[in-house]
């Protein structure tokens, strides 16, 4: 079946691995060796400036000149022991990757020799002439000046020979023109409304951080085939392909073996992790065929995204190294499963409690439904701006289809959870919180231990599920820096916290008794937040129905999010808290809305030239081939036997022509609405332009694209079929 010519591709490709040399250490061993972490402080710095990083990682406060250049001259010094000779800030610009410029740490002394220097202001503040990173109109180019700024909660690492130093990037007036300005600027917002909320309950908490632990979803191809696909190296997808006669049917791939050649990828970008502190734990296959998924033990979320960030680019390398390329686009292969990278998300607190687990039942602890509930509260109030955290031209292709959440947002939390949170919402009376709830499930099972279901019975159909002792959102594409939705998920809980504190304290003038209060307060969240619980099947049509009922949005596609992030709430939400004002907004909004825009034309570009240089030639030459075959046969046979043999071979001949010139029109159509939706001025209306006329038409191309590889010879189809890019052998 398989095409022999690309599989003899991949082999000889495959051959030429590159060896990759394995520590000969436990992993404990070298665990974190290539990062500035807090050992390495402790060893190469001075007392005081040790106790200055560290305030400035617990409190927030400043590190002064004298200090930061202790801390540079130690970073200098550790990075160039383990062979760096080069430094960088690193950030993460609104393009969605990381950026750095590399500077050498060598300069010129006078003596015609050179020394190696890093001074206290090179490490606290850079600026990069970065015109050409996407500032969204907040930038002109008189002053095209960025700043970068040394973030030192995320600790300094070596790649290769660079010292990499994560930093923020901000525009010459301050606005924040990357992600981890906003995450930092949301998580004390965070920190300063949830520390507040647990003082009321008990004084001894002095810090508040959210947690994230990721876990990502990507699928290998190999790659030769990979180079062989011009869809996949310019857009990271394929445009079209016709489903493999087997894909993921059989269920065989989930949990499987991992095959040999991919382990040995896991291994390499697992120990490069591990070196860089990166805690990744798990790896198993996942639903589609050549689906995997890797995933960390969490962190405090601004260096779990930065981890992530970081893993993406050592499974880059890796890849390459083992002649595969890893796609961390959100729906590589039409018609099986997508990837996405569900955000476990938590808080924690400095005293070592994690603000959403539950006392030994749920009902124990006031604590814990209050933030269950405020977090309801939240996301019901919010579940537009939740929506556009993780829209992307990428996610669109997946949210909705094969066992990938739906585009709306509704949060799951279990029988026993719902339970309760009905009971409050029935009962005046706070009693209600003591009354015992049915204990966990028996499964009995001869020879095994007595289990105890999980008190949150799992629905994996959810896009944002309660799962014991953290919240689970599923609808996180796998392209996507993390930071996008855990900046509105910080925020907004933020918000709601902050609120939360003032009607207790209001409520508390009424009644001082502050179990009364708070009960009071939750009762009227859970009524308020109802609309955005739902238990049952989220990929049911009947939910798509209740949902509009319930007035929740189910927008599909990228560009009707986006207007979310100017509305007039968002706007007041996200400055009261400050995190991002009304100008970086409206940045943001346009970002993304040329992002969507140029992604959707690439896409259209790329489909269009395949279409006309490999698609239809080939289709031609094949249909041309057996109108040679008819003549012949007409030569040969007398006009009976003719009649009936050419009948089906006429059939393939009109079906080819049918299906040659629709992708002539098609793509003739999809050119002319390009030109229409180029001259128009507003991104807004430029964006679904592009959505609503040009990404469909060439949907409509594609279908025609998938029938003719069925009909023409396999000898001749020019490029590799998902049979071949979707196992590995
Ligand atoms: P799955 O969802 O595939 O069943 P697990 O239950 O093993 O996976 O957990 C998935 C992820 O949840 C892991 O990355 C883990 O680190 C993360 N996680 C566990 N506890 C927390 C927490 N308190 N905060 C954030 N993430 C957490
Ligand atoms: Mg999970």
């Amino acid at each position: 079946m398989e095409n022999l010519r690309f599989r003899a591709l991949a082999d000889t490709f495959n051959r030429r691995r590159v060896d990759y040399k394995m520590p000969d250490k436990k992993p404990s061993e070298y665990f974190g060796e290539m990062t500035f972490n807090h050992s390495v402080m402790r060893e190469y710095l001075t007392d005081e400036s040790y106790r200055k990083v560290m305030s400035a990682i617990e409190k927030g406060t400043r590190i002064d000149r004298e200090a930061a250049d202790q801390v540079a001259a130690s970073m200098k010094a550790w990075s160039i022991s383990k062979g760096a000779t080069h430094y960088t800030h690193w950030f993460h610009p609104l393009t969605g990757s990381t950026a750095e410029k590399h500077d050498s740490f060598v300069n010129p002394d006078k003596g015609g020799k050179a020394i190696e220097n890093f001074r206290g202001n090179e490490l606290i503040q850079q600026e990069p002439d970065a015109s050409s990173f996407p500032h969204g109109g907040i930038r002109n180019t008189f002053e095209a000046r960025g700043y970068t700024a040394w973030d030192p909660t995320s600790p300094a690492f070596i790649l290769g020979n660079t010292l990499c130093i994560p930093t923020i990037f901000v525009s010459y007036t301050g606005e924040a023109l990357d992600y981890k300005t906003p995450l930092l600027k949301a998580s004390y917002a965070l920190d300063q409304a949830a520390k507040e909320v647990c003082r009321m309950f008990n004084g001894e908490v002095n810090r508040v951080y959210a947690t994230l632990g990721w876990e990502q979803e990507y699928f290998l191809v190999d790659r030769s085939l990979f180079i062989a696909r011009p869809d996949l190296v310019l857009t990271g997808r394929t445009l079209f392909g016709h489903a493999s006669a087997k894909d993921q049917q059989l269920s065989d791939h989930y949990f499987g073996t991992i095959p040999d050649r991919v382990k040995e990828f896991m291994k390499e970008f697992e120990t490069e992790a591990h070196k860089l502190g990166i805690p990744v734990k798990t790896r198993h296959n996942e639903v589609a065929p050549n689906q995997f998924e890797c995933a960390p033990v969490y962190e405090e979320v601004n260096i779990a995204v930065d981890h992530n960030q970081l893993i993406m680019y050592l499974m880059e390398i890796a890849a390459r190294n083992h002649n595969f390329e890893v796609l961390f686009h959100e729906k590589p292969f039409a018609n099986i499963n997508g990837s996405g990278k569900h955000n476990n998300w938590s808080l924690a607190t400095d005293k070592g409690h994690n603000l959403f687990a539950p006392g030994k039942t749920p009902k124990e602890n006031l604590r814990f439904v209050t933030f269950l509930v405020n977090v309801l509260k939240a996301v019901s109030e919010y579940e537009d701006l939740i929506r556009a955290s993780i829209s992307s031209a990428g996610n669109d292709h997946r949210l909705g289809g094969h066992e990938a959440p739906p585009a709306i947002i509704s949060v799951f939390i279990g029988t026993q959870l719902t339970q309760l949170l009905d009971n409050i919402e029935r009962s005046s009376d706070k009693s209600v919180l003591n009354d015992e709830l049915k204990a966990g499930l028996n499964i009995s099972v001869p020879n095994i231990p007595e289990i105890l279901l999980d008190n949150t019975d799992r629905n994996r159909t959810s896009p944002f599920a309660f799962t014991g002792n953290k919240f689970e959102f599923r609808a996180v594409g796998s392209s996507a820096n993390c930071a996008k939705p855990m900046i509105s998920l910080n925020t907004i809980l933020a918000k709601q916290l902050s609120l939360f504190k003032k009607e207790v304290e209001a409520a508390l003038l009424v009644d001082s008794d502050f179990e009364n209060a708070v009960y009071q307060v939750i009762k009227k969240y859970i009524i308020a937040s109802k609309r955005i619980r739902f238990e049952g099947n989220n990929y049911s049509e009947e939910w798509v129905v209740e949902a509009e009922k319930r007035g929740l949005s189910n927008i599909k596609t990228t560009p009707g999010t986006l207007n979310t992030l100017t509305d007039k709430r968002i706007v007041a939400l996200f400055e009261e808290t400050k995190v991002l004002t009304e100008r970086e907004l409206a940045a943001r909004r346009l970002i993304r809305l040329e992002k969507y825009t140029k992604k959707v034309q690439i896409e259209s570009r790329v489909l269009g030239d395949m279409a006309t240089n490999h698609i239809i030639p080939i289709a031609i030459r094949y249909q041309n081939t057996l109108i040679e075959n008819v003549k012949g046969l007409k030569e040969i046979l007398d006009l009976q036997t003719y009649g009936k043999v050419s009948k089906n071979e006429l059939d393939i001949i009109t079906n080819i022509s049918h299906h040659i010139s629709e992708i002539k029109r098609g793509v003739d159509k999809m050119i002319e609405q390009r030109k229409v939706a180029n001259r128009i001025e507003d991104e807004y209306e430029q964006a679904v332009a592009y959505d609503q006329q040009v990404r469909i038409t060439g949907e409509q191309i594609r279908r025609h694209i998938d029938k003719l590889e069925l009909l023409v010879d396999d000898e001749l189809w020019p490029l590799p079929k998902y049979r071949e890019l979707l196992f590995i052998r």
